[in-house]
């Protein structure tokens, strides 16, 4: 049978333009179609533009600091319109470069939504027709979820928290995870009285937990509130503001409410169950090591297969598709040891298992630890403090877990995962020579175990 492409992708973001331009490149007719803006939420409304504002927000801190190390710092302001519309800008350019990056490759993008038809047909929306594919891959990503609660068309998600007309003097963020905790930084950070509603005890609930119980500590030290054992209720909006109600039956009133309680694979209407793909509990695409479906001819990469949803994992599994179907190399990704990080303050670079998972899955656990104020916070005199934690086998002396809370752990974490995923022990770790004055020699500087 002819069909018009050898490959369509549903959805243009990281996972899904990895594999288009790769099977491209290795000879393949392509197609691409994206519903909203070439880049996906990581480029769009996620990582980019997410690191940039906590930027931004970090100035804060430095001129706070500056005074120690002899700067004036005077008549401070800060303007939101100006830093959102250069992250805007910076979020358009980048747009612009994955579309560039696609055509080089020779992909014909659709910048409309595409539905699936059957096994080997999507259907145009916009253009309203259908072509036909020998393969289609989902690519669609996910998107925030928001409960069922009175007043919820009020409140916002990070979707919406990137675009804002103006900033709100204060602000209710509900969640406990990646997006809580950044954005309460950011909006704490760009001077907004803060509050975070988690449900459970601690944030960060799958980290270890002292870094959690040290991240929430030093969140609140900078000044949010952050709640435990609550949620929102309801939203009511009285005079230009809401009370929200919280289920320990007290009220906040703010003036803006944003929702951060996870996200959902963005399936809805696509047409996935006509065409016989089997959908998971959470809706998300079920496949193999391949990312095949149960359909033969449809794949799928990236959140909508919750696998693990980050986007250097949606990249790989883009690359190991193409890489199996069109570049003859048959590849599977590995999820073992990704790092991980929260561009919180302090920010929260993470690889391995927690000390908890470690005791469940091994005999005999050895922990390191340490925690200290980085020199910078000295001269500063800002409380501020980092923790570092180790874990590790003790009957291998394998190194299991990494994690660092405090000034440039993600950076650190990244070269720390190569040394982790090579299986490296702690007295070869203890052999390399730490790098002073540095935060992250502390972390090969750790001998006393803890009792
Ligand atoms: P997370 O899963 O990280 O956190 C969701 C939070 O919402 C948890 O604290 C959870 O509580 C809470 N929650 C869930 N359901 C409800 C509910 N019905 N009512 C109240 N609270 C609820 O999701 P995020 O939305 O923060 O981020 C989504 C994913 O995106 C992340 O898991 C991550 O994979 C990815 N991401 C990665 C980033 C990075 O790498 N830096 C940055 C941003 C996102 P509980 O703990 O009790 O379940």
């Amino acid at each position: 049978m002819q069909f018009d492409y050898d490959l369509f992708t549903i959805g243009a973001g990281s996972g899904g333009t990895r594999a288009s331009r790769i099977a491209a490149l290795a000879g393949a007719r392509v197609a691409i179609a994206e519903e909203y803006r070439i880049g996906g939420t990581c480029v769009i409304r996620g990582c980019v533009p997410k690191k940039l504002l906590v930027y931004g927000a970090a100035y804060r801190q430095s001129f706070a600091d500056a005074a120690a190390f002899g700067w004036q710092v005077e008549n401070l302001s800060f303007d939101w319109p100006t830093l959102r519309n250069n992250v805007q800008a910076e979020v358009a350019r980048l747009s612009g470069l994955y579309e560039q990056n696609l055509r080089k490759a020779g992909v014909t993008t659709f910048t409309q939504r595409a539905e699936v038809v059957d096994p080997h047909t999507v259907r145009l929306l916009r253009d309203d027709r259908t072509v036909t594919a020998e393969r289609i891959l989902i690519a669609v990503g996910g998107r925030p979820m928001l409960p069922r609660i009175p007043g919820v068309e009020h409140a916002i998600t990070s979707n919406e928290a990137f675009l804002l007309e103006t900033l709100p003097p204060r602000i209710v963020i509900v969640g406990g995870g990646y997006i809580a905790l950044e954005f309460a930084t950011i909006f704490n950070g760009l001077g907004v009285e803060t509050v975070v509603a988690y449900r459970g005890e601690r944030v960060l609930r799958g980290f270890d937990d002292d870094l959690r119980e040290h991240v929430q500590a030093e969140l609140r030290e900078s000044g949010i509130d952050i709640r435990c054992g609550v949620n929102v209720a309801a939203i009511h909006p009285n005079a230009g503001s809401y009370h929200c109600d919280l289920t320990d039956v007290s009220v906040i009133e703010t003036d803006l409410v944003m929702f951060a309680i996870g996200r959902a694979p963005h399936i809805d209407d696509l047409g996935l169950e006509r065409a016989g793909v089997t959908i998971g509990p959470a809706g998300t695409i079920k496949v193999d090591e391949y990312s095949q479906s149960n359909v033969p001819s449809i794949y799928a990469v990236g959140d909508v297969t919750g696998r693990a949803p980050l986007t250097p994992v949606a990249i790989r599994e883009g690359q190991a598709f193409a890489d199996t179907v069109y570049n003859n190399r048959r590849t599977a990704v590995s999820y073992e040891d990704i790092p991980t990080a929260v561009f919180s303050r302090p920010p929260v670079g993470t690889v391995g298992l927690s000390e908890a998972d470690a005791r469940q899955r091994y005999a005999r656990v050895e922990i390191y630890s340490t925690s200290f104020r980085p020199m910078n916070h000295i001269l500063a005199n800002n409380s501020g403090r980092t923790l570092m934690k180790l874990v590790v086998d003790a009957e291998s002396d394998r190194l299991l877990g990494i994690h660092i809370a405090g000034p440039d752990a993600p950076e650190m974490i990244q070269l720390a995962a190569v040394a982790l995923k090579a299986g490296i022990t702690k007295t070869q770790w203890d052999s390399t020579v730490a790098l002073h004055p540095t935060a992250a020699e502390e972390l090969v500087l750790m001998r006393n175990r803890r009792p």
